[in-house]
């Protein structure tokens, strides 16, 4: 059996990191002319790029409720953002994490403001190592913001997992690949609604605990670097 990569040197984790810090977060709002909205988010060496269209007329006219918009979302991994080629289009992967992605932003929009209407959000993960899922909510909230869609509140995801027996925030691609357990959380920060919450592993009760705490407050530092970025763009139109 091929040995298991070690994640921890002399009580850091490989990139340098302490257990409750996140990778340096890049933001950028208006990344595709385009869209109504969209964002560019990128916590170390991955990326996720957001675009918002809508709300507009929803079609096929089949799909269209008379009482409330929709929103539909679209995740995607570029075949050149993991290290061997990934096979282009849809997938059983792709295709969950669009599902969990809709799920978790579907709370905070005032959807039934809209009705018969759509509003479509389309993730590019151009780079992946590691918690890509989160990566593309959060820009799908900024995305959603940039394009002036009303909102209850932003949504901010982090992922958690257990790295050689410790809890630690925003697993990077290895620790991913080799952790024992690994959470993707999201949550409306303000309101404090817990909006996805996924696990793959083994967790006893006192580290699920212990890993949901540090998956809170690290979305509130989230929540901070993108009300900053929200911030600066409405102060340029000052
Ligand atoms: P997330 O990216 O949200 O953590 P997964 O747990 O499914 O979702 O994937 C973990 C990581 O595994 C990804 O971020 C990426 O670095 C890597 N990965 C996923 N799919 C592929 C693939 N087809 N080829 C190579 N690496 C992949």
């Amino acid at each position: 059996m091929e040995e298991k990569m070690k994640l921890i040197v002399n009580g850091k984790r490989l990139d340098g990191r302490n257990f409750e810090e996140l990778r340096p977060i890049e933001m950028r709002l208006d990344m595709v002319s385009r869209a109504n909205g969209s964002a560019y988010v990128r916590f170390g060496s991955t990326i996720a790029i957001a675009s918002v269209f809508g709300p507009r007329e929803l079609f096929p006219r089949h799909l269209q409720q008379p009482e409330t918009g929709i929103i539909r979302c679209r995740y995607n991994m570029a075949p050149f953002s993991v290290e061997e080629r990934k096979h282009p289009g849809p997938d059983r992967r792709s295709i969950e994490i669009s599902k969990v992605t809709r799920l978790a932003l579907e709370p905070t929009i005032f959807l039934e403001d809209f009705p018969k209407a759509g509003i479509d959000v389309y993730i590019e993960i151009l780079q992946a190592d590691g918690s890509t899922r989160v990566a593309g909510i959060n820009a799908a909230s900024l995305a959603l913001t940039d394009a002036g869609i009303p909102m209850r509140d932003l949504v901010a995801a982090c992922s958690v997992g257990k790295i050689d027996g410790h809890i630690a925030v925003d697993l990077a691609g290895d620790e991913d690949k080799n952790s024992e357990a690994d959470i993707a959380f999201a949550m409306l920060p303000s309101k404090g609604k817990v909006t996805l919450l996924q696990m793959d592993g083994i967790l006893t009760k006192q580290e699920l605990k212990e890993a949901l705490k540090l998956a809170k407050e690290s979305c509130k530092k989230i929540y901070e670097s993108q009300k900053q970025i929200l911030k600066e763009k409405y102060r340029k139109v000052e």
